[in-house]
């Protein structure tokens, strides 16, 4: 140590020294500013910065070790080998550039800083005894052997300690601390190895090849030291464009990615480097906490090795993931994870995007809850229905001793209800029924609406029939209680079909199927009641659902046809007119009563067209007799409320010509029972074309009063089956009188139907009644050719008590 500054202080000008020191710390400066932009470069242009800190130093070194060698003086003139002294130049920049790549690619690894350190130290010790060897002086140059070893010891050491100390060049000091250590390689290495070197006096320089004297390398060292301080002022400015340029750009960036709804997160290795103001929200801490926490430490522990094997799949193979990330407050978040590679910082890093799924999974959740719930009563719709009980029974297939039960329920009077007060009132009806059912079953038992007032139950586990029929039956019991409707007490009803897996069918839909045809059962044989699935059931719908079909081209075969029965009057004996009576005469079965097909037609509504043929036929037939009689059409209440009967009518009345008092409507009760006020409606525009219109079968419906003073009507006829009790010692006589006895009073006509006998004829007439019809005086017959009016007129008449002529009679009905 003491050598090497005697050997600087004694054998060399100081002042020179200094200027060489200076340089070579501007040379460092400049290098490691070069360096520090090449490692926030991209690879292609991270090359050529360092490139040009690598020839930056070359030159730094050779400037030092030309000055320090003019200022040099061992009272020698010397000389130096031109094309040695540029070798030594290129040697220090080539080997600066390989020790840098090296050193670039390994770090921060200590193996890529031990030997581009060592490199480096080589290289400069390479230049140093390069430019010795250039020299020329009047002696040999002798170098001792251990004190070169020294030298480039001290250098590669330095030199380590330089590049260790780059790995991040970010602050400033940090880059003029490496700069120190660089300038302590390159000037440790000089003048270490100056001692090393001694100048044997004798023979004079061999002058070989171009050789340059000391004024020449002056100029020469003069030229590259000012390039060097260019290039720093060029590196300086340019390194503080850039930088500016590249926290304009981060600003940007942060601004960009925290505006952005979407969280992002930076991290290399694992370990968070940067997160936006979305990942602050969304862990509920602000940004800056997040930064180096741990990144799986985020997520759910099932996610966790998602989000590591990420880091390490090739860019292409990056899919997005769907995880959990778990909040401060330990609240779980459904995301979806996405990353790329990208480049932060001059090096790799990954970014992870997590877009927040919360509402995106509620959207599907409730969409998922729509498709499969009934949107008034939220009970499961048919789907959901079809699906639970393919579990159920899936179940049941498992477990043998597991039964299936389902019940199909239909409301009674439901459609009143709407049609009277309204759908709010339809609507809070169905959403209390549904409550009142969901009472009654065990949480396990699935309910369903399936249609408009239909309600489908499945319960598994009961094993005995017994027990589904008490169910049933508790179902119907709180059916029956009135709801509470606006204060408005409501009362319906219900009936239930019952099918049991696996006695009426294995598949969903032979279930469904039995529940429905027992469902239709119970309705037809009485409704608020329950039937179980019995296959004969089957059977008489298939017959059912046959008869419907054939009935649909009836009319156009020429299937229907019309039978009249005389309506005789009691006074006169005459007959005031007759009633159509609808005929099938099917081809294969024969003649069908109506009585059996014209339910069949009001469920699948072609009673709409078949009841218009009847009253266009009637009216046409009637318009073709020769007598002033009336003709009376039945109408039934679906035709009443499913098509415009008054437009109907009239269209029959203008094409046949037909009078309108010559057309009298019979409707039943039924008509008036749904939807009152339309009814009226209809029935006073029929009343303004000027048709009479009958209350039919008077006596077997509600036979409600109010009917009858909500409506004039022109005729009550009384029930056939009262006429049948007549004199059979029950109340139907006293019955009969009664309904005579309003009839007058209210000023209606009044007549029996289904007069059988003579006594049955004679009671009626003793009771003043206007108008008879029966077997007795006509059964119903077609009226293709001309009737016996006379006939009929004769036995009404052979009937008349003796004692009594019509006249006499007439009078007796106008005085009661
Ligand atoms: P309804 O309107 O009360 O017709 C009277 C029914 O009593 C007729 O039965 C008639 O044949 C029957 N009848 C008449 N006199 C006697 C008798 O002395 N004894 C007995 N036991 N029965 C008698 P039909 O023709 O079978 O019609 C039954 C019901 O079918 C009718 O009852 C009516 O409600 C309905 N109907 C008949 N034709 C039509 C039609 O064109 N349209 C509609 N909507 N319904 C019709
Ligand atoms: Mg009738
Ligand atoms: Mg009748």
């Amino acid at each position: 140590m003491l050598r090497v500054i005697g050997c600087i202080t004694q054998q060399h000008d100081l002042r020179l020294v200094v200027l060489a020191a200076c340089i070579c710390i501007l040379a460092c400066v400049t290098t490691l500013t070069l360096v520090a932009r090449a490692q926030i470069s991209r690879p292609r242009s991270s090359l050529i910065w360092l490139l040009g800190a690598a020839i930056v130093f070359g030159c730094g070194v050779w400037s030092l070790h030309f000055i320090a060698m003019l200022a040099f003086m061992p009272g020698l003139p010397i000389a130096y080998n031109l094309k040695t002294t540029f070798i030594s130049a290129g040697i220090a920049s080539l080997g600066a550039f390989l020790a840098l790549a090296v050193w670039k690619n390994w770090q921060p690894r200590a193996v890529g800083i031990g030997l581009g350190g060592s490199l480096l130290g080589l290289a400069v010790s390479a230049m140093h005894y390069c430019g010795v060897a250039a020299m020329q002086v009047p002696g040999r140059l002798r170098l001792d052997g251990p004190d070169v070893a020294v030298s480039i010891l001290i250098s590669m050491g330095f030199a380590i300690m330089a590049l260790a100390r780059a790995t991040d060049l970010r602050s400033l000091w940090r880059r003029i601390e490496a700069s120190g250590w660089l300038a302590l390689c390159i000037c440790g290495l000089h003048f270490t190895a100056m001692t090393a070197l001694t100048i044997e006096l004798g023979a004079p320089p061999s002058q070989e090849g171009a050789v340059v004297g000391s004024g020449a390398l002056a100029v020469a060292v003069g030229s590259v030291s000012l390039a060097i301080l260019v290039l720093s002022l060029a590196a300086t400015v340019m390194e503080q464009h850039l930088s500016q340029r590249a926290v304009l750009e981060l600003k940007r960036m942060r601004l960009l990615s925290d505006v952005s709804q979407e969280v992002l997160i930076i991290h290399r290795g694992g370990t968070i480097l940067q997160a936006n103001t979305a990942g602050g929200r969304m862990f509920g801490v602000p940004a800056g906490q997040l930064v180096g926490r741990a990144l799986p430490d985020l997520f759910a522990e099932a996610d966790r090795p998602v989000v590591i094997r990420r880091e390490h799949l090739r860019q292409e193979d990056l899919k997005r993931d769907e995880v959990q990330v778990r909040t401060t407050t330990g609240a779980l978040i459904p995301v979806e994870l996405s990353s790329s590679t990208i480049d932060y910082e001059g090096r790799p890093a990954t970014v992870v995007a997590l877009h927040d799924l919360s509402d995106r999974k509620r959207n599907e959740e409730r969409i998922r809850h729509l498709a499969h719930h009934d949107a008034l009563t939220d009970l499961p719709n048919r789907f959901l229905l079809q699906e639970r009980l393919t579990q159920a029974l899936g179940a049941a297939a498992r477990s043998p001793a597991t039964t299936v039960a389902l019940l199909y329920i239909d409301l009674d009077r439901f459609k009143a209800v709407n049609d009277l007060m309204g759908h709010t009132a339809g609507d809070a009806l169905l959403i209390h029924v549904a409550e009142r059912l969901r009472a009654e079953l065990r949480p396990t038992d699935t309910l369903a609406r399936v249609g408009g007032d239909e309600f489908v139950i499945i319960t598994s586990a009961i094993d005995q029939p017994g027990k589904v029929a008490i169910l049933a039956g508790r179902l119907i019991e709180t059916l029956t209680h009135p709801f509470d409707l606006d204060a408005h007490p409501v009362e319906i009803g219900a009936s239930v079909g019952i099918a049991l897996y696996p006695g009426d069918g294995d598949t969903q839909e032979q279930l469904i199927q039995a529940a429905d045809t027992a469902l239709y059962r119970a309705k037809q044989d009485q409704r608020g009641t329950f039937r179980f699935f019995e296959p004969a059931m089957n059977e008489h719908l298939h017959a059912r659902r046959k008869l419907e079909q054939d009935l649909r081209g009836a009319i156009e075969r020429g299937e229907l046809q019309l039978h009249y029965q005389p309506l005789v009057s009691c006074s006169t004996g005459e007959v005031d007119g007759f009633e159509a009576l609808v005929r099938w005469n099917h081809q294969d079965r024969g003649v069908i009563p109506p009585m059996e097909f014209i339910p069949l037609a009001e469920e699948s509504g072609q009673i709409v067209r078949i009841g218009r043929w009847v009253i266009e036929t009637a009216c046409d037939a009637a318009a073709r007799w020769q007598s002033s009689g009336c003709v009376a059409v039945n109408v039934s209440p679906v035709q009443f409320r499913q098509s415009d009967l008054p437009g109907t009518v009239a269209a029959a009345l203008s094409r046949s010509g037909l009078s309108p008092d010559r057309l009298e409507i019979e409707i039943t009760e039924g008509v008036l029972m749904e939807d009152t006020k339309r009814a009226l409606d209809v029935l006073s525009a029929l009343r303004r074309l000027g048709v009479r219109i009958a209350l039919d079968d008077f006596g077997t419906g509600y036979s409600s009063l109010s009917y009858l003073r909500s409506f004039t009507f022109d005729k009550l006829k009384i029930d056939k089956s009262f006429i049948k009790g007549l004199g059979q010692g029950d109340d139907a006589t006293l019955i009969v009188r009664t309904i005579i006895g309003l009839a007058h009073n209210l000023g209606l006509t009044i007549a029996a139907e289904g007069v059988e006998t003579a006594q049955q004829l004679a009671t009626i007439r003793e009771m003043m009644c206007d108008q008879v019809q029966g077997y007795l005086l006509g059964r119903p017959m077609q009226m293709d050719g001309p009737i016996e009016l006379a006939a009929i007129r004769a036995r009404a008449a052979i009937f008349a008590p003796p004692s009594m002529t019509s006249d006499r009679y007439a009078e007796q009905v106008m005085s009661a």
